[in-house]
């Protein structure tokens, strides 16, 4: 399938069946921006659930932040950003459509939508922060930023987390957030916005131990992924080279995907030194050492920083499940999402609509839900189409209340990959499904 095919049709099929919508629609769209709708919403909480019971719950060396969007301003002088986070930028002199200079379809001189030729002066740095005013005043003083990494959030917050929860280096803190970023050229759906989700962890290290923690995470979050079904062929390291490393770090190893539009990052691994602590101590003026327990060394932690993008890992998670196929002479598509990321678990359907069927799937249906196990009733249409609607949702099991549950109390599951049929009994059904989407 031609690359633009599956992104259009992946593009479709999540309007379609409520997982992406546009940003405010009715008014024509807002440039890059998306909506998570009923069954987005429920794939994006578990990806993150799943993050957060990696990251925090399953370690006793990483503690759980939630720091504000709005910072204190200096906290992005101090950071870096207010001077370097910028991307160089070029006006087509013919349509005045404004691009990225580094972009290989602009490089060449040529403008991509006008197609005039030598259409670009001199780049100039554009600041990618969004900037805004806190309080009534609209000047220079109240200028505030909404940030654009979730990380100095946590840098400002080291000290009153390493004391507050009595980790000892190495730990690390990690937190979910909005991060904002003006784009300059956003696009390929959710995966490049002006507004999205970060899951990044800072993990604090002694100096000189910080080469063998970024391997260790290394391997954890490329496990992590795995575990979430992805494809591994369709998964790599990209090592920066010098050219490519942000001012803060010493090394950095992308973790891409071979997305319908090519390898491309969706979560980076950073050895970020004492870069950042260092800068918030001069800053700031506040001590950010480290005094090891019983009179050891003191220090400035090292960072292995590990950033994955939320909304990037979704698009990673739905474009590695979508596939079509050919069953029983039928064409149909399936998202083959992950038992454990997918919104909906089972779906239950009365054979037909008498006979007291509805009843008794209606009653399944509650009973899963007081089990806290997001389920959908769907009575409308052919049995083969309620599955088709519930492949191309990524809902894992159909379970059919037919002429037989009235006689034996047993109905049908069928798995949407194997399409294989089991007979369970209706009072065993809730158990069946705990037992395989696990804790
Ligand atoms: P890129 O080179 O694609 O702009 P980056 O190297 O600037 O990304 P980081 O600053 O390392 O990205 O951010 C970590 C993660 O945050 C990325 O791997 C990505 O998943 C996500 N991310 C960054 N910018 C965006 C964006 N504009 N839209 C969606 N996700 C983003």
């Amino acid at each position: 399938m031609a690359s633009n095919d599956l992104m259009d049709k992946l593009v479709s099929l999540c309007k379609r069946r409520g997982y992406i919508f546009q940003s405010s629609e009715i008014y024509g769209g807002t440039g890059s921006v998306w909506d998570y709708g009923p069954l987005g919403v429920e794939l994006k909480r578990n990806v993150k659930a799943l993050w957060w019971k990696a990251m925090v719950h399953m370690r006793d060396d990483v503690e759980g932040l939630d720091a504000a969007i709005l910072m204190h301003p200096r906290t992005w002088e101090a950071s870096g950003h207010v001077e370097g986070f910028t991307d160089p930028l070029v006006e087509c002199s013919n349509c005045h459509r404004r691009f990225r200079a580094d972009l290989p379809e602009v490089e060449g001189g040529q403008c991509p939508t006008c197609g005039t030729r030598d259409a670009f002066g001199e780049a100039r740095q554009f600041n990618l922060m969004f900037k805004t005013f806190m309080g009534p005043a609209e000047d220079s003083a109240s200028v505030v930023y909404l940030r654009p990494e979730t990380a100095q959030g946590i840098f400002v917050n080291f000290q009153n987390v390493q004391t507050t929860s009595r980790q000892k280096v190495p730990f690390g803190i990690a937190q979910i957030g909005k991060a904002f970023r003006n784009e300059i050229t956003p696009g390929n759906f959710i995966f490049r916005t002006r507004e999205f989700e970060q899951a990044e962890m800072q993990f604090f290290v002694k100096p000189g131990t910080d080469d063998e923690w970024f391997e260790h995470w290394k391997a954890e979050r490329m496990a992590f992924h795995v575990s979430l079904g992805i494809d591994s062929d369709k998964l790599r390291f990209h090592a920066h080279g010098d050219d490519e490393l942000a001012h803060y770090a010493k090394r950095a190893f992308d973790i891409e995907y071979e997305f319908p539009f090519g390898w491309k990052e969706f979560e980076g691994i950073h050895n970020r030194t004492d870069f950042d602590l260092s800068r918030h101590e001069e800053y700031s003026g506040k001590r950010m050492e480290y005094i090891e327990p019983g009179g050891g060394d003191r220090f400035i932690p090292y960072v292995v920083e590990t950033s994955m993008g939320v909304d990037r890992t979704m698009l990673v998670v739905l474009a590695d499940a979508y596939r079509e196929e050919e069953v029983e002479g039928e064409e149909r598509v399936v998202l083959g999402l992950h038992p454990k990321l997918a919104p909906v678990k089972a779906a239950v359907f009365p054979l037909v609509k008498k006979d007291g069927l509805p009843e008794i799937a209606t009653e399944l249906n509650q009973a899963l839900r007081k089990a806290a196990i997001p389920s959908f009733y769907d009575a409308a249409g052919s049995i083969g189409r309620r599955y088709r609607r519930q492949d191309e949702a990524g809902t894992p099991w159909c379970i059919t209340v037919d002429g037989e549950t009235t006689e034996n109390q047993t109905v049908t599951i069928r798995d949407r990959d194997t399409l294989q049929q089991e007979r369970v009994a209706l009072d065993q059904v809730v158990g069946w499904l705990q037992e395989r989407l696990g804790g």
